[in-house]
């Protein structure tokens, strides 16, 4: 899935994180798709995307050119960070920051909260060569997408395993930890978990910027991550898919 795919699904991300050699340049299409003015987004020709083309664009921060020596480094970011809550002159500010995986852990733990966090006008568009240097607090707050296309990083999911997120999120909605529980149990297939744990991240970043309970939201958008990484290493299914359900609800309202 690219960039373009995404906006025209009506999908697109707060924050987006690209890989591979053309990320530079799917960087710049997501600026402008998130601040072009014209109907067909990007058109290239209106005054924002001319203005994001020259690097002048009042609302794009591209946080590495404000860096003194061009590195990262904690100072001068936490001063990006925390000018961070003035308004932009338009709908939206998108702060760019280009080969994230070359910041310090130190750098990128400070990037947290900001990305976040209210206010809902900014975005944040990530680049990275290497995307194991990426802190997985950061990655699991991003949506990644290889600018290259070629192999997607995960093949289209069955049926099955989209109607799994379908009925999980339902129960969730209606914080029926029963529900999830059921709709968890379903899975028999280490295939299949590993789909549907990836779908269900995809949903509840979706659903983060909506949500009023953005702390449940977070906690379980980390343990899913965690989740993932589990399926990916030949669990048994059914424990594993269980015990996801149960620590989903509880991160989400808080049960201890
Ligand atoms: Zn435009």
């Amino acid at each position: 899935m690219d960039v373009l795919s995404l906006y025209q699904a009506g999908k697109l991300p707060r924050a987006l994180l690209f890989t591979g050699g053309a990320a530079a340049g799917e960087a710049v299409r997501a600026v402008k798709l998130h601040l072009c003015e014209s109907e067909s987004k990007p058109c290239g020709k209106c005054g924002a995307c001319v203005r994001i083309t020259r690097k002048v664009h009042p609302d794009v921060v591209s946080v590495k050119d404000e860096m003194p020596d061009g590195s990262y480094k904690i100072k001068p970011l936490r001063a990006v960070v925390d000018s961070g809550s003035l308004r932009p002159g338009g709908g939206a500010r998108v702060y760019v920051f280009e080969a994230v995986d070359e910041m310090s852990e130190q750098c990128q733990n400070a990037l947290l909260k900001f990305i976040e966090e209210p206010p809902e006008y900014n975005r944040f568009i990530f680049t990275a060569e290497n995307d194991s240097r990426v802190l997985p607090t950061i990655m699991s707050r991003v949506v990644k997408i290889n600018a290259d296309g070629g192999a997607p990083d995960a093949p289209p999911e069955s049926a099955e395993a989209v109607e799994t997120v379908k009925a999980i999120m339902s129960a969730l909605f209606r914080k029926s930890e029963y529900g999830a529980a059921a709709a968890f149990s379903r899975v028999k297939d280490r295939q299949v978990l590993s789909e549907t744990l990836r779908l269900l991240l995809g949903e509840m970043k979706n659903a983060l910027p909506r949500s009023k309970n953005k702390k449940g939201v977070l906690a379980a958008i980390d343990a899913v991550y965690e989740y993932v990484k589990r399926a990916d290493a030949n669990p048994n299914v059914s424990i594993t898919a269980a015990s996801c359900a149960a620590e989903i609800y509880k991160e989400l309202f808080d049960v201890r």
